[in-house]
Parts: C-alpha cells; structure tokens; sequence
C-alpha cells in the first residue's frame, strides 16, 4: 500500500497550516508516522488521495453514525443548498431539528442551537453561572469538553484542589474557577461538595467517556452527580456531544435514567455538517438573550444546510432499527477483537456502549483516567498501523473510541476480525 500523495499532501499542508491539521487530534501524533489524507467516503468506506480504501472506524470522531453520503443526508442538503445556504435570520428547519431534539432527549424542554460542540458546553457553563450566580465547575479528569478555556485545565496537585492550565494561553484565573475530580468517584465529588458546595455553579460530565477511550460512567456515580448537585443548588450538565443519539436515541441520559438539567450535543446532530446545542428545562434555557440576560450569538447558527442534514440524520435513526443493528454488528466486533487478542495472549480490556467502543491495551478494567493511562500505547500504535495496512482506518490514538455505523455491513465487521486476528498475533510480541 503505498501513500506517496498523501505523503505530498502533507508536506504542502504543513507549509501552510500549524501542523499541517485543522485540529491536532488528526495528525497521528499518539502513533507516529504521517496522516492519511482522503478524497471521498462511500458507506462505511473512505478512499484516500492514493486510491487505497479502508473500512471507516472513525466516522469523523462520530457525526457519521450512517456512514458517508447516506442517501437522505445527500438529497436533504441538495435540496436545502437550491435555496440557499444562510440567511442569518430564522428557519422553520431550526425548529424541526429542535422539536425532534427535544422529543427525544428526555430532559431538553428547549433548545439553542450553536456551531460546535465546543460552543454548546461554553455556552452551557456560562448559563450555569449565570442562572446560579456562581463561578465554580466541577469536571473530571479524562473528560473533553472541547478547547473552552475553563474546561481546558488539569487537576491540582491533589483531589479537590482547584485545577492549574492544561494549555498556554489559559490564564491561571481562569482556572481557579474549575475543579478537576476522579471520574467514577461518587466519594470524592461529595468531599468536593463539602469543601466549596456554595460556590459550585455546575458538575458537567460525559455519562459515557469517548475521550479518554470508551469508559462507562457507573450508575452511582452518575446518580451520585444527580442528587449532591441538586442538594446545593447546582446544575449538573451531561456533555452528551458524543453520546447523544450514539448510545440510543435518547442519549446516555435514557440509558442512566437520569435526568440532568443541561444536555449539550453535536456530532451526530449536524449529520456530518458543523453543529452544536444545548439545551434543558425551559425554565433554565430561559435565562438566554433575549429572553433572559445571558449572551449567546451566532452567525451561521442554525443555517440551512446544518439543520437539513441534522433533521434528515436523526429521522432516520428515529424511523428505523438502526440501535438493534449497531447494537448487533457491535456486539460481535467486540467480542471478536477480545477473542483474537486471547488467543494471542495480549491483555487487553474491550470497553463498549452501544456502537463505540475502545480496545485497552491494558490488562485491568479502565474506569478513569488513573487506569486508562496505564493502557500500552506502544502496543496501540503497533495495532493501528497493522490494521491500516489492511484496510481499516481506526482512531490514531489508544483514547478515542472507534464508532460503527450503519453502513458496516456483517462482512464488513467479519473482514476487520479477521485483520485483527492477524495483526494482534503479531502485537503479542511486543
Ligand atoms: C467532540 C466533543 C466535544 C467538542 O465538540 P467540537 O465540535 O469538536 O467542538 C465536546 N464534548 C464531547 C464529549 C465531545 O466528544
């Protein structure tokens, strides 16, 4: 297989752009080597600018929960483009895709759509703050909110310390009003509440992780997070950017049977186009310009093509069996990778929800970022160029989840065992 105009691509890419990415989660840097460029996507397929093919695992970190081109998708924003592409005044579509939200996300009572996933958790803080008219949040390690920049920051030097720059450019202030707990540690988010509960505007949290690697929250700590927020008064948001219509229709939050006060969404929502939300009871969402005081603005949001390929997306996630499906074919995926990587004695942990999943080079059940980073990223690196090598395009990282779409047909997941198969015999003696 040879990538040579991917190789070109590149080189020019980085003459021109930091990196040569538009985000850094792209540029193979947690595997070594060079990214893969790509000219078009077919199903549960992409082709690169040297005509190789690969099965698609990343679905583009996960709008793609259809596959590429979706015949719906496609003819829903055909349609919307003959009429134009934005008016930056309002649309009968927002609506559509808000009522469609809000009927299946069970505690969305409204709902303002942004232009990202990073704008809806921004924008879902400073509600926080300004509903409560508090400054703290509450987030946990291993967890991604997007590049916000009091979301952006690292756990102190010890547990319920408030949290210290994870990037130049965040200013020490900035976060000092952020605290970084243990995931799944109902214990330590109770002593967090303890120590400063009257100045905790929000917890916000992923109810399943996809960003340190797939890591399920527990039921009680997920409940845990339910009820000390609503003791003192604060609001708990799930970041459901990732989980939203991923892990069922209704998000995590219908999973858990929990209902937080704010939800934020994207990925899947925007049906491959760039869209954000957040939304939660009226009463909260309410407190937004213009009805409320709190400012929030956006030029393209809620344009015409991300709402057209938004509602076609979820409709038929809506109308068909598409959950049964994931649910089946990802099943099967991951008890054959733990299959294989038995038979060839790598330790390994297959964490799944629905149709994301992440296989753990890791010998111990990962529950948090403490476990998670002890997973053997060397052997993960190994793994993922094998599995290019064959045709199948996985996350360039041990922590991201990979994501099955309703394009992968069963010989499409029975074709990436058997690549498996073969590439973690060769892991093994690493
Ligand atoms: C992807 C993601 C974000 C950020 O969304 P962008 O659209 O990349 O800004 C926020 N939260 C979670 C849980 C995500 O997975």
């Amino acid at each position: 297989m040879t990538r040579e105009s991917s190789h070109r691509a590149f080189e020019r890419a980085k003459r021109l752009i930091p990196g040569g990415v538009n985000s850094p989660a792209r540029a193979f840097g947690a595997v070594g080597g060079e990214p893969i460029f790509f000219r078009r996507g077919e199903g549960a397929w992409l082709v690169d600018v040297d005509g190789n093919r690969y099965l698609d695992y990343v679905g583009s970190w996960g709008p793609m929960i259809l596959g590429h081109r979706h015949p719906a998708v496609v003819a829903a924003l055909e349609e919307a483009i003959s009429r134009g592409t934005s008016f930056g005044a309002p649309t009968e579509a927002e609506s559509e895709l808000a009522e469609l939200v809000i009927q299946a996300v069970p505690s969305i009572e409204k709902v303002r759509l942004v232009n990202s996933g990073t704008e809806a958790t921004m924008s879902a803080i400073r509600l926080a703050r300004g509903h409560t008219g508090r400054d703290v949040i509450v987030k946990f390690a291993g967890n991604y909110h997007g590049h916000v920049d009091s979301l952006l920051v690292a756990a102190g030097s010890s547990a319920a310390t408030l949290a210290v720059p994870d990037s130049p450019g965040v200013t020490a202030g900035t976060s000092r009003d952020t605290l970084v707990l243990g995931y799944n540690d109902p214990a330590g988010l109770a002593e967090a509440f303890r120590r400063h509960g009257e100045r905790i505007a929000a917890v916000i949290c992923e109810p399943v992780v996809g960003n340190m690697g797939c890591v399920a929250g527990t039921p009680e700590f997920l409940q845990a997070a339910r009820e000390v927020t609503a003791r003192h008064g604060a609001l708990l948001i799930f970041d459901e950017v990732m989980t939203g219509f991923r892990v069922a229709y209704g998000g995590a939050q219908s999973l858990y049977g929990i209902t937080p006060d704010l939800t934020t969404l994207g990925k899947i929502i925007g049906g491959g186009l760039p869209v954000g939300a957040y939304g939660g009871r009226a009463e909260i969402m309410d407190a937004m310009l213009p009805v409320g005081r709190v400012f929030q603005a956006g030029t393209l949001s809620g344009n015409p093509l991300a709402t057209a390929a938004g509602i076609a997306t979820l409709k038929v996630l809506r109308d068909g069996d598409a959950y049964a499906e994931l649910e089946r074919r990802s099943s099967r995926l991951a008890s054959g990778l733990a299959a294989s990587a038995a038979a060839s004695g790598v330790p390994v942990h297959v964490a799944r929800c629905g149709s994301m999943m992440t296989l753990f080079f890791n010998a111990e059940p990962v529950t948090d970022w403490e476990t998670a980073r002890r997973s053997d990223t060397k052997r993960y690196a190994a793994y993922f160029w094998g599995m290019v090598e064959r045709g199948i395009y996985l996350p360039c990282s041990q922590y991201e989840a990979l994501f099955v779409s309703t394009a992968h047909a069963d010989d499409d997941i029975e074709r990436t065992l058997a690549a498996a198969g073969e590439v973690l015999a060769g892991v093994g003696g690493l």
